[in-house]
């Protein structure tokens, strides 16, 4: 087998993509999709700067829906496939842009998932981006392989790492440091969500998963990688995520909002 003759088109594209930042966690649920897309969103509040979000959530494309723009299609265009935007400087693909039924990716098998992810790196007219943050499914699989894999000459700034206080959670996230070091991928550090929760009745401070406080600051310790910060549980994150909008821009005086802006001013 020769070389991939995909390569040098996947390494013109991202020679106009300054930053390449992977989002990653050991478990589902945890939270990686939504803080893909508010880390998204926050880079974008400053115009100059401009923002994609590749989602190679194949079998679970969570995407269209947190940035407001399910139902949307992809357009093509002689320069290739164009982005969904949410605003001028943010752009969206995802593979929930191309099914006519959001579920009819889960039976996908490698080599499809492969080839799409491919396409995405190749064929999307981003034009010149500051950042592409990439959000990944839960583990690493096949979608983390073919990444790192085409990716790996054009170079990925690095990967953050998201989990909850949970021991369940923290131990799959270890497997997601091993696999950063063995493919080469640099890790910017790892993101706790979920850490506590401020009643907005009372303000009091509830520790939700309770033996584990500072779990994941120790693991990062142990671990030597930088920890980024602890986000609260907030309803209101999870309500602007099922609405598509952005939680950063509406609930700017929450504990959740200072946590989120100081977490990715790390980043
Ligand atoms: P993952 O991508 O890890 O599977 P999601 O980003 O889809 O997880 O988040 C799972 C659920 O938790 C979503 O409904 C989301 O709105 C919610 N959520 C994520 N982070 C928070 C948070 N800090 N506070 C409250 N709800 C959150």
């Amino acid at each position: 087998k020769g070389p991939d003759p995909s390569i040098p088109l996947i390494n013109e594209r991202m020679a106009d993509v300054k930053h390449k930042i992977l989002v990653l966690s050991g478990k589902g649920g945890v939270g990686k999709s939504t803080f893909t897309t508010n880390l998204a969103f926050a880079l974008s509040f400053d115009d100059s700067v401009q923002v994609g979000i590749m989602d190679i959530d194949i079998t679970g494309p969570s995407m269209p829906k947190m940035t407001g723009l399910e139902g949307e299609t992809i357009h093509q265009s002689n320069t290739g496939w164009s982005p969904v935007y949410v605003s001028d400087n943010l752009g969206v693909m995802s593979v929930g842009f191309m099914l006519q039924n959001a579920d009819d990716a889960v039976i996908w098998r490698g080599p499809k998932k492969n080839g799409i992810i491919k396409q995405f790196l190749k064929d999307v007219d981003w034009g010149a981006l500051d950042y592409l943050v990439v959000d990944t499914p839960p583990g690493t699989s096949d979608e983390h392989l073919s990444a790192v894999q085409y990716l790996k000459e054009s170079g990925i700034t690095g990967a953050v790492l998201v989990t909850t206080p949970q021991e369940m959670s923290l131990q799959d996230v270890r497997k997601e440091i091993s696999f950063c070091r063995k493919v080469g991928v640099p890790i910017i550090g790892v993101v706790e969500n979920m850490a506590g929760f401020v009643c907005p009745g009372c303000h009091k401070e509830s520790v939700i998963f309770a033996p584990n406080t500072g779990g994941a600051r120790k693991m990062a310790e142990d671990m030597k990688i930088p920890f980024l910060g602890s986000i609260p549980l907030d309803p209101r994150i999870g309500k602007s995520c099922d609405l598509g909008e952005s939680f950063l821009d509406i609930y700017t005086d929450s504990p959740a909002h200072k946590a989120y802006m100081d977490v990715i001013d790390k980043i």
